[in-house]
């Protein structure tokens, strides 16, 4: 199903409502420094008077995500975080697990690798995400 263009359809009060909130959600993801999840999004905009709903900003974290408006991953906790990359292009991340600092990292020896293990498996239209989880120097430096 195609995606809502709600600028062409102003009349439609629900759909009008998800396009602030949705853009509420992008801005609030865009001045997040690490990746967050939608429980703390959501109190990050509870803090600026923002009354949205946590369900809404579910919603609207998974439509950025499906997007390619946002990167997704899947916390040691089991918890979805989301965050707003400087890239549009493939990369992977390294995340500090202690205080969420990410960096992002291009990787063509895992790219190849990657390629020649589906290839080699006869498979196509193959994908990966691959993130590195650690701790940053600076937070090992505070132990
Ligand atoms: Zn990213
Ligand atoms: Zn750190
Ligand atoms: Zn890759």
């Amino acid at each position: 199903m195609p995606t809502d263009h709600a600028t062409k359809t102003p009349t439609i009060e629900p759909i009008r409502r998800d396009t602030r909130q949705r853009r509420a959600v992008r801005d609030a993801l865009a001045h997040a420094k690490a990746f967050v999840s939608a429980q703390e999004l959501h109190a990050a905009l509870r803090e600026t008077g923002d009354r949205i709903g946590l369900a809404t900003v579910y919603r609207a974290l998974a439509d950025l995500a499906g997007d390619a408006e946002a990167d997704v991953i899947q916390s040691d906790d089991g918890e979805t975080r989301y965050r707003a990359c400087d890239t549009d292009a493939h990369h992977h991340h390294v995340i500090c697990r202690e205080c969420g600092l990410t960096v992002e990292v291009q990787a063509d020896t895992v790219e190849r690798w990657l390629a020649s293990v589906a290839a080699e498996h006869g498979f196509v239209e193959a994908e990966h995400t691959v993130n590195i989880f650690g701790m940053c120097a600076e937070c090992a430096r505070a132990r």
